[in-house]
């Protein structure tokens, strides 16, 4: 399968989930509370890697003087979220961006916070924190969720697996080390509990499957095998890793 093909058929298994990644909005305000901001103030607010906005959609409601430019490399997730955003009344307050985090087209020091959540591992975690800081003015915050060893000697399959697939998967601990190592100091640190990646994320994403096959034939036979694998994976080793979340402010000084 080439990845135009890959792109296409996961953008179109993931579109009509409420969130493309685990997670859920009892995190995200957890997450948020932690970064102990003055929610009544305009704050300006990237969530990159947004997909259909779940996060996004949280933040706009617990946030309601911010601007939020929700950012993702796929133009069907954005309209999606588009449609939400103006169903619900805050059209005007959150502003699609289709880029590649890898080169966002926003100003150096113009950001109050940064979101993201289950989008990082795209560029690398210590990648994305380098390329996105400049982007914060001093003491800026940002909320970011990455995959994290909850102990550190998981099980040897579950170790081969995330080499292969990430091997920059590591202990909190580590994450925090290059967290501060970037110019960041820790504000708050939390794992996403089991519900976050069953009921909230590969529930909804199986329940979905069959339709998908059905559209799509064997590539998408391919893919559906894949992603009950992981899901598999998920619920055997639940207990060696899970999403981390990590709030951190912009320490000042450098760029
Ligand atoms: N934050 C959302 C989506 C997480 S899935 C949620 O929690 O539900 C990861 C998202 O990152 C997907 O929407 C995917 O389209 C997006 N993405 C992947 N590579 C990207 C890139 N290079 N630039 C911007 N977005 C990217």
């Amino acid at each position: 399968m080439d990845d135009a093909t890959l792109f296409a058929l996961l953008v179109d298994l993931h579109r009509d989930g409420a969130r493309q990644g685990p997670g859920g909005k009892s995190e995200t305000l957890q997450a948020l509370e932690l970064c102990r901001l003055d929610a009544a103030a305009a704050l300006r607010v990237a969530d990159i890697g947004c997909g259909t906005g779940a996060s996004t959609q949280v933040l706009a409601q617990a946030l309601p003087q911010s601007q939020i430019t929700a950012i993702d490399l796929f133009a069907d997730f954005l309209l999606v979220l588009e449609k939400q955003a103006a169903e619900a009344g805050y059209a005007h307050r959150v502003k699609t961006l289709q880029a590649s985090m890898e080169a966002l087209p926003i100003a150096a020091g113009s950001l109050d916070l940064i979101w993201s959540e289950g989008a990082i591992y795209n560029m690398g975690f210590e990648q994305g924190l380098r390329c996105w800081r400049p982007l914060l003015r001093e003491r800026g915050l940002i909320a970011v969720s990455e995959i994290t060893w909850l102990r550190p000697d998981p099980a040897m399959e579950i170790r081969d697996h995330w080499q292969a697939e990430y091997p920059q998967i590591a202990t909190a601990a580590e994450k925090i080390a290059t967290l501060e190592a970037v110019g960041f100091d820790l504000r708050g640190y939390f794992p996403l509990p089991p519900r976050c990646w069953i009921d909230n994320y590969y529930a909804p994403a199986a329940s979905r499957l069959a339709d998908f096959v059905a559209r799509h034939g064997v590539d998408a036979e391919e893919l559906a095998q894949w992603e009950r694998q992981e899901a598999a994976l998920y619920r055997r080793y639940q207990d060696d890793f899970s999403y981390g979340f990590y709030i951190a402010q912009k320490r000042s000084g450098g760029t």
